[in-house]
């Protein structure tokens, strides 16, 4: 279990409240997130004490992008998604995603790019692959199938 503390720790950023309960939110969802869910569900959990400071907000997601510990997603869907990966993973760069366009949510896909399409490019160096698959998570197909099964 990797606590937000030590993810912090690790990548040598001092901890606050705004980057801890950050990482907490994005630890805790199996999907990535979008900056608005994040900046909602984060000004939810500090109703009672003072209102999220928007630019630290902005800051910390920056932050957390350069040091690597989240990275960024464009689904295809105009908004632009963050997921974390846990340490010890599977390869921070070589990973699809899946975009459900049932439930409209974007998850890292557990497999490792397969090696082949690495080489594709010949020449051309690649830094990083945004490679997304569209379809029906397997929670969405589970339900289908489930649904159909009572018929
Ligand atoms: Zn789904
Ligand atoms: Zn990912």
């Amino acid at each position: 279990m990797s606590i937000p503390e030590d993810i912090l720790k690790d990548h040598g950023i001092r901890s606050t409240d705004t980057r801890s309960k950050v990482i907490k939110y994005i630890l805790r969802k199996k999907t990535a997130c979008s900056l608005k869910e994040l900046q909602q569900a984060l000004a939810i959990s500090s109703r009672q004490e003072k209102p999220i400071n928007l630019t630290t907000f902005y800051r910390t997601i920056n932050l957390f992008e350069q040091k690597g510990i989240v990275h960024r997603i464009d689904d295809g869907t105009g908004t632009v998604k963050f997921a974390i990966l846990k340490p010890g993973s599977i390869d921070k760069k070589w990973h699809l995603h899946f975009h459900c366009k049932k439930c409209n949510n974007t998850f890292c896909l557990p497999e490792t790019m397969p090696i082949n399409l690495l080489s594709i490019g010949g020449d051309y160096h690649i830094i990083r692959v945004n490679l997304v698959l569209h379809g029906i998570c397997e929670k969405c197909n589970g339900n289908y199938r489930n649904e159909k099964k009572h018929i």
